[in-house]
């Protein structure tokens, strides 16, 4: 039974990775012409994404995701 589990463990865990690094693909620009107080306000180039961090650097994942089409 073991011998059966394995490729699925295999699978998933390949399947994880890769929907990790399509996450991180993401190619952050800085636009500190939108930077909103404290806020910096990061562009990405490869999927249009557009995130505001408080913190150093570009933002760890993509914004894709979120909002865009619900409103
Ligand atoms: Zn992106």
């Amino acid at each position: 039974m073991l011998i059966l589990l394995f490729p699925i463990i295999i699978g998933v865990v390949a399947y994880l990775a890769w929907k990790n690094r399509a996450v991180r693909g993401c190619r952050w620009r800085a636009d500190s012409r939108r930077d909103k107080g404290s806020l910096r306000m990061y562009h990405c180039i490869s999927c249009g994404a557009e995130a505001f961090t408080a913190t150093q650097g570009p933002p760890a994942n993509c914004k894709k995701g979120l909002g865009g089409k619900g409103l």
